[in-house]
């Protein structure tokens, strides 16, 4: 079983990758695990976030890492939260706070404008100065509710409708949402090809 890193703090996205990469023959360590910090994630885009994330944790272990970097793109709002969703009411924000934000900007908004996606980048890299990582993109398309609802998941899912039927990502199970998800369809994606590229790892 090859040994992979991944690059996130955030533990509702470290459930949703572990329980996805499991098929695909790799044991993952959080980069919290083995006492790595965040880098300062200053890209432009979510591709550009994940390959930071990524080297910076290959560099700091000298193990294959893999990053997400993801976001909520509203079109009322002109794709806004974007790249800044992590913290988009602020440097220390909750998801209830951002949650609340979003909520108060559209309030105005009515319901045939609120349309929105989920967008993944996922980034593997084998060591950090590889010139040729591994990179997929998933995209989840929906809608803004007009109030939260559903205990499950995290961040924007209490608010987000990606199902014929209206139910938040929140009220998804955890497998309705990996099979659905834009970082379920990056890592269906990038999966199949990922023991194939580890195999040509240094380490
Ligand atoms: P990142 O860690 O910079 O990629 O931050 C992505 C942010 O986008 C998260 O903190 C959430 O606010 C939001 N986000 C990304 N994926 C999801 C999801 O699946 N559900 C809800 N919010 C998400």
């Amino acid at each position: 079983m090859r040994r992979i890193v991944l690059a996130s703090s955030n533990p509702g996205k470290l459930a949703e990758l572990r329980a996805l990469l499991a098929g695909h023959g790799c044991e993952v360590v959080s980069q919290d695990e083995l006492g790595i910090a965040a880098p300062l994630e200053d890209g432009d885009d979510f591709r550009a976030n994940a390959l930071i994330k990524a080297r910076h944790a290959a560099a700091a272990s000298g193990l294959p890492a893999i990053a997400d970097d993801s976001g909520l793109e509203v079109d009322a709002l002109g794709g806004r939260p974007g790249v800044h969703s992590a913290r988009y009411s602020g440097p220390a924000a909750s998801a209830a706070d951002n949650n609340q934000k979003l909520l108060a900007e559209l309030a105005e908004v009515p319901p045939e404008r609120r349309s929105a996606r989920f967008r993944c980048v996922l980034a593997c890299v084998r060591d950090a100065g590889d010139p040729a990582p591994l990179i997929a993109e998933g995209a989840w398309e929906g809608w803004i509710a007009t109030v939260p609802r559903g205990a499950g998941g995290f961040g924007y899912d209490p608010l987000f409708i990606g199902v014929a039927d209206g139910r938040t990502a929140a009220e998804l199970t955890a497998a309705e949402k990996n099979r659905l998800s834009h970082r379920g369809q990056a890592l269906a994606a990038l999966g199949g090809r990922l023991p194939e590229y580890l195999a040509t790892a240094r380490s």
